[in-house]
Protein backbone atom coordinates (compact mmCIF):
# COMPACT_ATOMS: atom_id res chain seq x y z
CA UNK A 1 0.00 0.00 0.00
CA UNK A 2 1.27 3.75 -0.67
CA UNK A 3 2.37 5.37 1.90
CA UNK A 4 1.18 9.44 3.02
CA UNK A 5 1.70 12.00 0.46
CA UNK A 6 3.10 14.19 3.59
CA UNK A 7 3.88 13.97 6.67
CA UNK A 8 4.01 17.22 8.69
CA UNK A 9 5.87 15.78 11.85
CA UNK A 10 6.81 16.96 15.16
CA UNK A 11 4.76 20.01 15.82
CA UNK A 12 2.56 21.64 18.45
CA UNK A 13 -0.92 20.77 17.10
CA UNK A 14 -3.71 22.74 17.71
CA UNK A 15 -7.74 22.93 16.40
CA UNK A 16 -8.40 19.05 16.23
CA UNK A 17 -11.99 18.02 17.63
CA UNK A 18 -13.55 19.01 20.93
CA UNK A 19 -12.14 15.44 21.96
CA UNK A 20 -8.16 16.09 21.61
CA UNK A 21 -6.61 19.03 23.19
CA UNK A 22 -3.55 20.77 21.54
CA UNK A 23 -0.39 18.70 21.98
CA UNK A 24 3.15 17.60 19.95
CA UNK A 25 1.89 15.22 17.06
CA UNK A 26 2.80 14.81 13.11
CA UNK A 27 -0.04 15.08 10.64
CA UNK A 28 -0.29 12.40 7.91
CA UNK A 29 -1.83 13.69 4.75
CA UNK A 30 -3.26 11.33 1.72
CA UNK A 31 -5.02 12.04 -1.26
CA UNK A 32 -5.82 15.64 -0.12
CA UNK A 33 -6.85 14.54 3.31
CA UNK A 34 -5.98 14.56 6.67
CA UNK A 35 -5.29 10.66 6.52
CA UNK A 36 -3.66 9.90 10.28
CA UNK A 37 -3.01 12.20 13.42
CA UNK A 38 0.12 10.43 14.99
CA UNK A 39 2.74 10.61 17.49
CA UNK A 40 5.41 13.53 16.86
CA UNK A 41 8.33 10.84 16.31
CA UNK A 42 6.28 8.40 14.22
CA UNK A 43 7.83 7.54 11.05
CA UNK A 44 8.66 9.68 7.94
CA UNK A 45 7.77 7.45 5.53
CA UNK A 46 5.81 10.00 3.31
CA UNK A 47 7.06 11.24 -0.51
CA UNK A 48 7.54 14.29 1.49
CA UNK A 49 8.10 15.51 5.17
CA UNK A 50 7.77 18.61 6.37
CA UNK A 51 9.90 19.02 9.79
CA UNK A 52 7.58 21.46 11.92
CA UNK A 53 9.62 20.57 15.62
CA UNK A 54 9.10 24.05 17.35
CA UNK A 55 6.43 24.98 15.57
CA UNK A 56 2.39 25.50 15.87
CA UNK A 57 0.32 23.45 13.54
CA UNK A 58 -3.28 24.53 13.05
CA UNK A 59 -6.19 23.93 10.09
CA UNK A 60 -5.73 27.39 7.81
CA UNK A 61 -7.40 29.97 8.53
CA UNK A 62 -10.86 30.50 7.37
CA UNK A 63 -11.93 34.48 6.43
CA UNK A 64 -15.26 34.41 5.75
CA UNK A 65 -15.61 38.48 4.56
CA UNK A 66 -13.54 39.09 1.50
CA UNK A 67 -14.30 41.00 -2.07
CA UNK A 68 -12.69 39.39 -4.40
CA UNK A 69 -15.36 40.33 -7.12
CA UNK A 70 -13.33 42.27 -9.44
CA UNK A 71 -12.24 39.26 -11.33
CA UNK A 72 -8.82 40.84 -12.85
CA UNK A 73 -7.49 40.60 -9.44
CA UNK A 74 -8.06 37.46 -8.26
CA UNK A 75 -4.45 36.55 -7.90
CA UNK A 76 -3.45 39.59 -6.04
CA UNK A 77 -6.29 39.13 -3.50
CA UNK A 78 -6.12 35.65 -2.71
CA UNK A 79 -1.83 35.58 -3.00
CA UNK A 80 -2.07 38.01 0.33
CA UNK A 81 -4.98 35.75 1.85
CA UNK A 82 -2.29 32.96 1.97
CA UNK A 83 0.22 34.43 3.14
CA UNK A 84 -1.45 35.28 6.19
CA UNK A 85 -2.55 31.49 6.27
CA UNK A 86 -6.07 31.90 5.09
CA UNK A 87 -7.06 28.55 3.13
CA UNK A 88 -10.94 29.19 2.78
CA UNK A 89 -13.04 32.58 2.35
CA UNK A 90 -16.08 33.88 1.11
CA UNK A 91 -16.56 36.68 -1.17
CA UNK A 92 -19.20 38.62 -2.78
CA UNK A 93 -20.28 40.41 0.66
CA UNK A 94 -21.39 44.00 1.21
CA UNK A 95 -23.88 43.76 -1.50
CA UNK A 96 -20.90 43.64 -4.13
CA UNK A 97 -21.23 39.58 -5.31
CA UNK A 98 -22.66 39.47 -8.61
CA UNK A 99 -24.93 37.06 -10.14
CA UNK A 100 -23.96 33.48 -9.14
CA UNK A 101 -23.53 32.64 -12.73
CA UNK A 102 -21.31 35.40 -12.87
CA UNK A 103 -19.20 34.57 -10.53
CA UNK A 104 -18.60 30.58 -11.15
CA UNK A 105 -18.33 31.70 -14.78
CA UNK A 106 -15.03 31.55 -16.70
CA UNK A 107 -13.25 31.96 -13.65
CA UNK A 108 -9.70 30.06 -13.23
CA UNK A 109 -9.52 27.38 -10.45
CA UNK A 110 -9.25 29.14 -7.32
CA UNK A 111 -6.02 29.40 -5.18
CA UNK A 112 -7.61 28.86 -2.10
CA UNK A 113 -11.28 26.99 -1.15
CA UNK A 114 -13.82 30.06 -2.17
CA UNK A 115 -17.27 30.01 -1.79
CA UNK A 116 -19.59 33.01 -2.39
CA UNK A 117 -22.44 35.03 -1.82
CA UNK A 118 -24.92 36.76 -3.85
CA UNK A 119 -24.80 40.79 -3.17
CA UNK A 120 -27.67 42.18 -3.18
CA UNK A 121 -26.23 45.24 -5.04
CA UNK A 122 -24.39 43.88 -7.98
CA UNK A 123 -26.25 40.55 -7.87
CA UNK A 124 -29.51 41.36 -7.56
CA UNK A 125 -30.83 45.16 -8.27
CA UNK A 126 -28.12 45.97 -10.92
CA UNK A 127 -28.97 42.53 -12.66
CA UNK A 128 -32.68 43.75 -12.44
CA UNK A 129 -32.20 46.97 -13.96
CA UNK A 130 -32.09 49.04 -11.54
CA UNK A 131 -29.16 51.08 -11.03
CA UNK A 132 -30.44 53.75 -8.50
CA UNK A 133 -28.90 53.51 -5.35
CA UNK A 134 -30.97 55.63 -3.75
CA UNK A 135 -34.44 54.91 -4.53
CA UNK A 136 -36.40 51.77 -3.56
CA UNK A 137 -37.26 48.94 -6.06
CA UNK A 138 -40.32 48.32 -7.35
CA UNK A 139 -42.65 45.27 -6.58
CA UNK A 140 -41.65 44.00 -9.99
CA UNK A 141 -38.14 44.36 -9.21
CA UNK A 142 -38.53 42.84 -6.16
CA UNK A 143 -40.11 39.82 -7.50
CA UNK A 144 -37.85 39.10 -9.74
CA UNK A 145 -34.61 39.39 -7.73
CA UNK A 146 -36.04 36.79 -5.38
CA UNK A 147 -36.12 34.48 -8.61
CA UNK A 148 -32.58 35.55 -9.53
CA UNK A 149 -31.89 34.73 -5.64
CA UNK A 150 -33.73 31.84 -5.49
CA UNK A 151 -31.96 30.66 -8.33
CA UNK A 152 -28.36 31.32 -6.94
CA UNK A 153 -29.27 29.74 -3.55
CA UNK A 154 -30.25 26.44 -5.53
CA UNK A 155 -26.97 26.19 -7.90
CA UNK A 156 -25.06 26.41 -4.46
CA UNK A 157 -24.24 29.86 -3.58
CA UNK A 158 -24.21 29.67 0.83
CA UNK A 159 -25.94 33.14 0.94
CA UNK A 160 -27.15 36.48 0.41
CA UNK A 161 -24.91 39.83 1.57
CA UNK A 162 -26.68 43.09 2.10
CA UNK A 163 -25.11 46.47 1.35
CA UNK A 164 -27.35 48.38 2.75
CA UNK A 165 -25.16 51.93 3.61
CA UNK A 166 -23.93 51.04 0.04
CA UNK A 167 -27.88 50.90 -1.59
CA UNK A 168 -29.69 53.47 0.89
CA UNK A 169 -32.51 53.11 -1.48
CA UNK A 170 -33.17 49.32 -0.45
CA UNK A 171 -36.51 49.55 1.55
CA UNK A 172 -37.08 47.36 4.83
CA UNK A 173 -39.73 45.68 2.66
CA UNK A 174 -37.50 45.10 -0.15
CA UNK A 175 -34.66 43.16 1.89
CA UNK A 176 -37.53 41.25 4.05
CA UNK A 177 -38.81 39.58 0.61
CA UNK A 178 -34.87 38.37 -0.31
CA UNK A 179 -34.84 37.13 3.67
CA UNK A 180 -37.96 35.66 3.26
CA UNK A 181 -36.21 33.48 0.29
CA UNK A 182 -32.58 32.67 2.36
CA UNK A 183 -35.07 31.18 5.01
CA UNK A 184 -36.26 28.54 2.50
CA UNK A 185 -33.05 27.50 2.48
CA UNK A 186 -31.69 25.12 5.04
CA UNK A 187 -28.65 26.62 6.04
CA UNK A 188 -27.86 29.54 4.39
CA UNK A 189 -27.09 33.01 6.00
CA UNK A 190 -27.78 36.14 5.34
CA UNK A 191 -24.56 38.78 6.04
CA UNK A 192 -25.20 42.57 6.46
CA UNK A 193 -22.73 46.24 6.01
CA UNK A 194 -25.43 47.87 7.58
CA UNK A 195 -27.77 50.71 6.84
CA UNK A 196 -25.19 53.46 9.05
CA UNK A 197 -22.09 54.24 10.14
CA UNK A 198 -22.88 57.25 12.52
CA UNK A 199 -25.50 56.97 16.20
CA UNK A 200 -27.76 55.47 14.32
CA UNK A 201 -25.25 52.09 13.78
CA UNK A 202 -27.56 50.86 16.83
CA UNK A 203 -30.91 51.17 15.04
CA UNK A 204 -29.13 49.40 11.81
CA UNK A 205 -27.73 46.61 13.75
CA UNK A 206 -31.70 46.45 15.62
CA UNK A 207 -32.95 46.34 11.98
CA UNK A 208 -30.90 43.60 11.00
CA UNK A 209 -31.80 41.38 13.73
CA UNK A 210 -35.10 42.29 13.31
CA UNK A 211 -34.67 40.90 9.54
CA UNK A 212 -33.53 37.66 10.93
CA UNK A 213 -36.15 37.19 13.56
CA UNK A 214 -38.80 37.68 11.31
CA UNK A 215 -37.52 35.92 8.17
CA UNK A 216 -36.18 32.90 10.35
CA UNK A 217 -33.01 33.23 7.86
CA UNK A 218 -29.43 33.16 10.23
CA UNK A 219 -27.70 36.43 9.81
CA UNK A 220 -23.87 37.79 10.49
CA UNK A 221 -23.59 41.50 11.15
CA UNK A 222 -19.98 42.37 8.94
CA UNK A 223 -17.18 44.49 10.36
CA UNK A 224 -18.91 45.27 13.18
CA UNK A 225 -16.02 47.50 15.03
CA UNK A 226 -16.00 49.96 11.60
CA UNK A 227 -18.76 50.75 11.40
CA UNK A 228 -19.69 51.61 14.71
CA UNK A 229 -17.45 54.19 16.36
CA UNK A 230 -18.11 54.62 19.98
CA UNK A 231 -21.33 52.91 20.07
CA UNK A 232 -19.54 49.28 19.50
CA UNK A 233 -20.50 48.05 22.99
CA UNK A 234 -23.89 49.06 22.36
CA UNK A 235 -24.30 46.87 19.29
CA UNK A 236 -22.89 44.15 20.32
CA UNK A 237 -25.32 44.15 22.91
CA UNK A 238 -28.32 44.63 20.62
CA UNK A 239 -26.87 41.09 18.87
CA UNK A 240 -26.25 39.30 22.13
CA UNK A 241 -30.04 40.01 23.31
CA UNK A 242 -31.60 39.12 20.44
CA UNK A 243 -29.06 35.55 20.10
CA UNK A 244 -29.99 35.37 23.72
CA UNK A 245 -34.33 35.22 22.87
CA UNK A 246 -33.11 32.98 20.05
CA UNK A 247 -32.24 34.25 17.11
CA UNK A 248 -29.04 32.69 15.09
CA UNK A 249 -26.76 36.23 14.57
CA UNK A 250 -23.25 36.55 14.70
CA UNK A 251 -20.94 39.11 13.95
CA UNK A 252 -17.61 39.71 12.31
CA UNK A 253 -14.43 42.42 12.89
CA UNK A 254 -10.81 43.54 11.77
CA UNK A 255 -8.49 44.95 13.59
CA UNK A 256 -7.70 48.40 12.35
CA UNK A 257 -8.63 51.38 13.66
CA UNK A 258 -9.63 52.62 9.66
CA UNK A 259 -11.50 51.35 7.49
CA UNK A 260 -11.19 51.63 3.74
CA UNK A 261 -14.07 52.12 0.04
CA UNK A 262 -14.04 52.77 -2.90
CA UNK A 263 -14.64 56.79 -3.46
CA UNK A 264 -17.45 56.96 -5.70
CA UNK A 265 -19.22 54.55 -3.14
CA UNK A 266 -22.69 56.38 -1.10
CA UNK A 267 -19.84 56.27 2.34
CA UNK A 268 -18.32 59.59 1.12
CA UNK A 269 -21.67 61.32 0.57
CA UNK A 270 -21.84 64.83 1.77
CA UNK A 271 -22.30 64.84 5.26
CA UNK A 272 -20.12 62.52 6.07
CA UNK A 273 -17.89 64.80 8.50
CA UNK A 274 -21.12 65.43 10.61
CA UNK A 275 -21.90 61.57 10.71
CA UNK A 276 -18.47 61.27 12.13
CA UNK A 277 -18.39 63.44 15.00
CA UNK A 278 -16.93 66.56 12.67
CA UNK A 279 -14.10 64.45 10.97
CA UNK A 280 -13.64 66.03 7.94
CA UNK A 281 -11.50 65.13 4.86
CA UNK A 282 -8.34 65.72 7.02
CA UNK A 283 -9.58 61.94 8.25
CA UNK A 284 -9.49 60.54 4.43
CA UNK A 285 -6.51 59.06 3.10
CA UNK A 286 -6.13 58.10 -0.74
CA UNK A 287 -4.40 55.30 -1.27
CA UNK A 288 -4.72 54.75 -5.31
CA UNK A 289 -4.63 57.01 -8.22
CA UNK A 290 -3.37 61.07 -8.30
CA UNK A 291 -3.91 61.89 -4.81
CA UNK A 292 -2.16 58.39 -3.48
CA UNK A 293 -0.46 58.58 -0.31
CA UNK A 294 -1.95 62.12 0.56
CA UNK A 295 -4.92 63.24 3.05
CA UNK A 296 -7.58 64.94 1.22
CA UNK A 297 -9.23 68.08 0.77
CA UNK A 298 -13.15 68.56 0.37
CA UNK A 299 -11.77 69.52 -3.58
CA UNK A 300 -9.84 66.58 -3.61
CA UNK A 301 -12.38 64.32 -2.53
CA UNK A 302 -14.70 65.85 -5.12
CA UNK A 303 -12.20 64.93 -8.06
CA UNK A 304 -11.01 61.52 -6.88
CA UNK A 305 -15.09 60.61 -6.78
CA UNK A 306 -15.66 62.10 -9.88
CA UNK A 307 -12.36 60.30 -11.74
CA UNK A 308 -11.54 57.80 -9.81
CA UNK A 309 -14.73 56.06 -8.35
CA UNK A 310 -12.99 52.80 -7.95
CA UNK A 311 -10.24 53.89 -6.35
CA UNK A 312 -9.88 53.22 -2.59
CA UNK A 313 -10.11 55.64 0.27
CA UNK A 314 -9.42 55.02 3.60
CA UNK A 315 -10.81 56.62 6.34
CA UNK A 316 -9.24 56.77 9.43
CA UNK A 317 -11.82 57.27 11.90
CA UNK A 318 -12.51 54.40 14.80
CA UNK A 319 -10.68 53.96 17.78
CA UNK A 320 -7.81 51.64 18.45
CA UNK A 321 -9.32 50.35 22.14
CA UNK A 322 -12.51 50.25 20.72
CA UNK A 323 -11.74 48.07 18.21
CA UNK A 324 -9.71 45.85 19.88
CA UNK A 325 -12.29 44.94 22.78
CA UNK A 326 -14.38 44.31 19.84
CA UNK A 327 -12.02 41.47 18.85
CA UNK A 328 -11.26 40.24 21.85
CA UNK A 329 -15.31 39.64 22.30
CA UNK A 330 -15.85 35.83 22.89
CA UNK A 331 -18.62 36.15 20.22
CA UNK A 332 -16.70 37.86 17.64
CA UNK A 333 -15.18 35.97 14.67
CA UNK A 334 -12.04 37.18 12.62
CA UNK A 335 -12.88 38.54 9.22
CA UNK A 336 -10.08 40.55 7.07
CA UNK A 337 -12.69 42.46 4.36
CA UNK A 338 -10.23 42.03 2.10
CA UNK A 339 -9.99 44.24 -1.42
CA UNK A 340 -7.84 45.55 -3.83
CA UNK A 341 -9.31 48.22 -6.36
CA UNK A 342 -8.30 50.71 -8.14
CA UNK A 343 -4.40 49.16 -7.65
CA UNK A 344 -4.08 50.30 -4.10
CA UNK A 345 -5.46 48.38 -0.91
CA UNK A 346 -6.14 48.77 2.92
CA UNK A 347 -3.38 46.48 4.71
CA UNK A 348 -6.26 43.95 6.03
CA UNK A 349 -5.82 42.67 2.53
CA UNK A 350 -2.12 40.97 4.04
CA UNK A 351 -1.92 41.25 8.15
CA UNK A 352 -5.76 40.56 9.60
CA UNK A 353 -5.50 37.24 10.73
CA UNK A 354 -1.70 37.63 12.07
CA UNK A 355 -2.93 40.88 13.94
CA UNK A 356 -5.58 39.63 15.66
CA UNK A 357 -3.87 36.62 16.96
CA UNK A 358 -1.49 39.28 18.17
CA UNK A 359 -4.27 41.20 19.83
CA UNK A 360 -5.95 38.59 21.66
CA UNK A 361 -2.70 37.03 22.78
CA UNK A 362 -2.68 40.48 24.42
CA UNK A 363 -6.14 39.91 25.97
CA UNK A 364 -4.96 36.95 27.41
CA UNK A 365 -6.52 34.28 24.99
CA UNK A 366 -4.67 31.03 25.05
CA UNK A 367 -3.67 29.93 21.74
CA UNK A 368 -6.55 27.57 21.44
CA UNK A 369 -9.31 29.68 21.91
CA UNK A 370 -7.64 32.08 19.75
CA UNK A 371 -6.96 29.81 16.81
CA UNK A 372 -10.53 29.34 16.87
CA UNK A 373 -11.75 32.45 16.66
CA UNK A 374 -9.88 32.49 13.26
CA UNK A 375 -11.01 28.48 12.31
CA UNK A 376 -14.26 27.07 13.37
CA UNK A 377 -15.98 29.66 14.48
CA UNK A 378 -15.98 31.11 11.27
CA UNK A 379 -16.32 27.93 9.55
CA UNK A 380 -19.14 27.07 11.98
CA UNK A 381 -21.23 30.43 10.97
CA UNK A 382 -21.16 30.00 7.61
CA UNK A 383 -21.43 26.11 7.85
CA UNK A 384 -18.77 25.47 5.80
CA UNK A 385 -16.48 22.06 6.25
CA UNK A 386 -13.06 24.04 6.93
CA UNK A 387 -11.73 24.58 10.36
CA UNK A 388 -10.27 21.57 12.14
CA UNK A 389 -8.27 19.20 11.93
CA UNK A 390 -8.90 14.96 12.17
CA UNK A 391 -8.69 11.84 10.64
CA UNK A 392 -10.69 12.45 7.33
CA UNK A 393 -10.86 16.19 7.16
CA UNK A 394 -9.97 18.46 4.10
CA UNK A 395 -5.75 18.60 4.54
CA UNK A 396 -5.99 22.60 4.60
CA UNK A 397 -3.27 23.46 7.20
CA UNK A 398 -0.11 25.96 8.05
CA UNK A 399 2.65 25.68 9.78
CA UNK A 400 4.22 28.79 11.72
CA UNK A 401 6.75 30.16 14.16
CA UNK A 402 4.93 31.07 17.04
CA UNK A 403 7.68 33.42 18.61
CA UNK A 404 7.68 35.55 14.84
CA UNK A 405 4.37 35.04 13.40
CA UNK A 406 3.27 38.95 12.87
CA UNK A 407 1.61 41.31 10.25
CA UNK A 408 4.09 43.53 8.58
CA UNK A 409 1.39 45.26 6.28
CA UNK A 410 1.00 49.18 6.71
CA UNK A 411 -1.15 51.46 5.58
CA UNK A 412 1.98 52.75 3.25
CA UNK A 413 2.70 49.09 2.19
CA UNK A 414 -0.13 47.18 2.83
CA UNK A 415 0.99 44.26 0.75
CA UNK A 416 4.03 43.37 2.46
CA UNK A 417 3.51 39.83 3.48
CA UNK A 418 3.62 38.92 7.31
CA UNK A 419 6.78 36.70 8.91
CA UNK A 420 6.84 33.69 11.17
CA UNK A 421 4.42 32.10 8.34
CA UNK A 422 6.42 28.72 6.95
CA UNK A 423 3.86 26.39 5.45
CA UNK A 424 0.31 26.87 4.07
CA UNK A 425 -1.29 23.44 2.63
CA UNK A 426 -4.18 23.70 0.57
CA UNK A 427 -6.07 20.06 -0.54
CA UNK A 428 -3.02 18.25 0.61
CA UNK A 429 -0.38 20.29 -1.35
CA UNK A 430 1.68 22.58 -0.38
CA UNK A 431 1.11 26.24 -1.87
CA UNK A 432 3.62 28.66 0.20
CA UNK A 433 6.81 27.00 1.45
CA UNK A 434 9.16 29.14 3.30
CA UNK A 435 8.12 32.22 1.34
CA UNK A 436 7.36 31.06 -1.98
CA UNK A 437 4.55 30.54 -3.70
CA UNK A 438 3.35 27.11 -5.64
CA UNK A 439 3.22 27.75 -9.34
CA UNK A 440 -0.47 26.37 -9.69
CA UNK A 441 -3.76 26.77 -7.86
CA UNK A 442 -4.79 24.02 -5.91
CA UNK A 443 -8.37 25.41 -3.69
CA UNK A 444 -11.34 24.44 -4.82
CA UNK A 445 -14.93 26.86 -5.72
CA UNK A 446 -17.64 25.58 -2.83
CA UNK A 447 -21.30 24.98 -3.72
CA UNK A 448 -23.75 24.06 -1.02
CA UNK A 449 -25.60 20.98 -2.17
CA UNK A 450 -29.44 21.60 -1.07
ZN1 LIG B 1 -18.76 46.16 3.97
Amino acid sequence: MRGPDLIIRGGTLFGMTEDRSPGLYSIAVKDGRVSAILPPDAPANADRVFDASGMFVAPGFVDIHIHDEYFQDTDTVQHCLIRQGITTAVAGNCGSGPSFDKSFAARPRPWLHLSFLVGNCAGLREEVGHSDRYTPATADETSRMCELLRDALSKGAIGLSLGLEYAPGASYEEIMFLAAVVAEFRDRIITVHIRYDDHRCVDAVREAAHLSRMSGARLQVSHLGSMTMGYTRQCEKEIERAVSEGADIGFDCYPYDAFCAKAGSAVYDDGFAERWNGKGPECLEAVSGRFKGNRLTFETLAEMRKEEPLGLIVAHVMEKAEVEDCIANRSCVIASDALFSGGGAHPRIAGTFPRALRILREYGYGWEDALRKMTAMPADRMRLPAGRLFEGSPADVIVFDPDKFTDRATFKEPFLPPDGLKLVVINGEPVLENGKMSEEPHGDFYRRGN
